[in-house]
């Protein structure tokens, strides 16, 4: 079944853009995912097609007008999950981006200027989603890395399923370093470990300099990882039903 992306935005020519190449380009074509991308003007409001205005409470910039992401959103709504992506948003997750590739697709709000009126999203629960702490000028680059997140997971469009599966944040952790030949270059050698062909001690080594480098570079995912983990349960002495 297609995965299916419906983006609103002002700049529809600027889908599917990078996603048209590589893997999310293969897969695109041969329909693994599809993508409509919507002209939000098409909603605007009277002659000139208006779709923002000054506001209210003063202040620099216009705003996004509520009946025209209404609009927009109601003509894409189909029982997807409805995201807005917006620097206020629920910070974008690997546990987000693994339960949206699984349902049937996405439609994606794009904000331009200081962003929406409220009400649009809060009448109809729209979801909002920030791809980091900092601001862009519109919310097009975040679809596209949110789709780009998504579609890699989608079946089929990666090669090997197991490249998905021990990547960073999958386990809650960033992942270990990885080398190949040569086995010497510029005076830095690979780690002895990983040229002996030892699988047990590979995995072990791995799984340390995954935790090291996660302790040192993400002490936040550190603490989250550790809460994480289950207690093993303490077992004093078999009891009978
Ligand atoms: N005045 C807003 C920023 C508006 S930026 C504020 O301070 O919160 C214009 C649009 O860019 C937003 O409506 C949103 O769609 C998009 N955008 C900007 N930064 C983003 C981010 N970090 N994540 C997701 N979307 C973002």
């Amino acid at each position: 079944m297609t995965w299916r992306a419906t983006v609103l935005t002002l700049f529809p020519a600027m889908f599917p853009g990078p996603l048209s190449q590589s893997l999310a380009g293969r897969a695109l074509e041969q329909g693994v995912w599809s993508l409509d991308a919507q002209d939000l003007r098409a909603h605007g409001l009277g002659r000139h097609r208006n779709v923002d205005d000054t506001p209210f409470g003063g202040g620099a910039g216009m705003v996004m007008r509520p009946e025209v992401v209404d609009a927009a959103l109601a003509a894409a709504d189909d029982g997807r999950p409805s995201v807005a992506l917006t620097p206020r948003g629920a910070p974008l997750t690997q546990a987000r981006v693994r339960d949206l590739a699984a349902g049937p697709g996405v439609v994606l709000l794009c904000g331009r200027y200081e962003g929406f009126d409220q009400r649009a999203l809060d009448a109809r629960g729209v979801e909002e989603i920030s791809i980091g702490d900092y601001v862009l000028s519109g919310g097009e680059p975040a679809a596209l890395v949110l789709l780009d997140a998504c579609i890699r997971l989608l079946p089929g469009v990666m090669g090997a399923a197991e490249s998905a599966e021990e990547e960073s944040f999958s386990a809650g952790l960033l992942e270990y370093p990885h080398y190949t030949r040569p086995a010497e270059w510029a005076g830095r050698a690979v780690p002895e470990v990983l040229l002996s062909g030892h699988h047990a001690e590979i995995t072990a080594w791995r799984r340390a300099e995954a935790e090291r480098v996660t302790r040192e570079r993400r002490p936040d995912l550190w603490l989250a990882h550790q809460s994480a983990i289950p207690r093993a349960p303490v077992v004093t002495r078999a009891v009978r039903p």
